[in-house]
């Protein structure tokens, strides 16, 4: 290659858009060397709390058209030696069962008395068998889970290295902050692209849109997680996630001068045998990153750039921005109908928050209240597609779609397939935003 055709060569990888700046819009949709990838980033297996082995789990997102996966098991990296005793796994027998059945040749094995074990194998023997080059990636993580003020503070590290130990912290604040880091420390000294995403943060109700949203390099929090126990859409008294994402977008573009977050769909899988009923079971939330190829490398890069969305069951075929409106199209299924809501923060909105507090008039662990302004739905679209043309005063828009088909196996009962696409920012966002 000649130095001008080198130099056009990267003036056009320059030119990609990013959906996080203001205005110069964004395309998603699979052409021009762009494809689909779908995963899962929040998945636990026998190396923690998880009811199945490694390989077994792989298999099955294999199996069910996933393009990636992240294993992200608590305060673990597979990569030590460890046996388990079978009778003694939480997937006990019917995981063993299936694990002979589908890699015979494979399980190491040893009896102890009248104690059978089985190696767990390794993240590296795992992903040497199962990926191939623009097909199916295994991506190494942890969930950090730390503690903070007597709540869970979990969060999830991808394409991890080494291990990183839960950093603690006075606060939930400084737990976050501290475990984030951690994680930039990592990514800098390795050279290598990892990055951290704050999960269910009203697993215990432990994180509030308050302490999130001035976490410095916290861009990402699960909007969505397939846990039954994680409280998505909130309660009497907690505000669901989308909620908090709304009052998190609106307090950053209009006060904090920081970057907008980016919510996340995962299924945190923890049974894979449909043994208990309300179980933490795979296939309920993933996300679909476009990138140009499957790579831990290219999904990072693309999923910085907000060039995915979330779902729990519906399919997208285009996102696009301008400076003027915001485009979403279903890939529509049969018989399904869809409602696509425009939903985002004008710039008059009053970013003003009321603590909840006790008797005494204490401020409780509880995400402020806020006006019906931040969040509203701007609007509401039937079918397979829909735009929204900014009037000039949001400070971000994105858009939920809903389809008429209850969700096959809910994390809450009572929902519906959705997708979330990322917020772009509108025309009364300050140009530039700052981390
Ligand atoms: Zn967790
Ligand atoms: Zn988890």
């Amino acid at each position: 290659m000649n130095r001008l055709i080198a130099l056009a060569f990267f003036a056009t990888l320059i030119a990609i858009p990013t959906m996080t700046l203001a205005h110069e819009g964004v395309r998603l949709s699979a052409e021009e060397g762009q494809t689909w990838y779908r995963g899962n980033m929040h998945t636990h297996s026998h190396w923690s709390d998880g009811d199945d082995y490694l390989e077994s789990i792989a298999l099955w997102y294999q199996e069910h058209d996933y393009q990636f996966l992240v294993f992200t098991d608590h305060n673990v990296l597979a990569t030590v030696e460890r046996w388990v005793q079978v009778g003694k796994t939480k997937g006990g027998q019917t995981a063993y069962k299936k694990l002979k059945q589908n890699f015979p040749e494979w399980v190491e094995e040893r009896v102890d008395g009248d104690k059978l074990e089985v190696r767990l194998r390794q993240f590296p023997e795992v992903a040497a068998r199962f990926n191939k080059p623009g097909e199916y990636l295994l991506i190494q993580g942890e969930e950090i889970s730390d503690r903070a003020e007597g709540k869970p503070i979990h969060m999830n590290v991808h394409n991890v290295e080494e291990l990183i130990a839960p950093q603690g912290g006075r606060t939930v604040f400084e737990t976050i902050e501290n475990n984030v880091r951690a994680v930039q420390a990592q990514r800098e000294a390795t050279g290598k692209p990892m990055f951290v995403h704050l999960n269910h943060p009203n697993f215990g109700f432990a994180v509030t849109a308050e302490q999130l949203m001035r976490v410095r390099g916290e861009r990402f929090f699960e909007v969505y997680n397939g846990h039954p126990h994680v409280a998505n859409t909130g309660d009497a008294e907690h505000p669901g996630t989308e909620r908090i994402w709304d009052i998190i977008l609106a307090q950053r573009i209009a006060a904090l001068d920081m970057p907008i977050m980016f919510g996340l769909a995962v299924d945190d899988g923890h049974n894979y045998h449909n043994i208990p009923s309300r179980a933490s079971e795979p296939g309920r939330g993933w996300v679909e990153v476009l990138a140009k190829e499957l790579t831990p490398e290219a999904l990072i890069e693309s999923l910085e750039a907000g060039r995915f969305y979330s779902s729990s069951g519906v399919a997208l075929k285009l996102v696009e921005s301008s400076d003027k409106q915001l485009v979403v199209e279903v890939e529509a299924q049969p018989g399904e109908e869809y409602t696509i809501e425009f939903v985002g923060t004008r710039e008059s909105a009053d970013l003003t928050g009321k603590p909840i507090t006790d008797d005494e008039g204490k401020p409780k662990h509880i995400t402020y209240t806020y006006s019906d302004a931040i969040g509203e739905t701007l609007q509401t679209s039937q079918g397979n597609s829909a735009s929204y043309t900014f009037a000039g005063d949001e400070l971000y828009v994105r858009a939920r779609i809903t389809s008429s088909k209850p969700h096959p196996n809910p994390s809450e009962v009572g929902d519906f397939e959705q997708a979330w696409t990322q917020p772009v920012r509108g025309p009364a966002a300050p140009k530039h935003e700052h981390e």
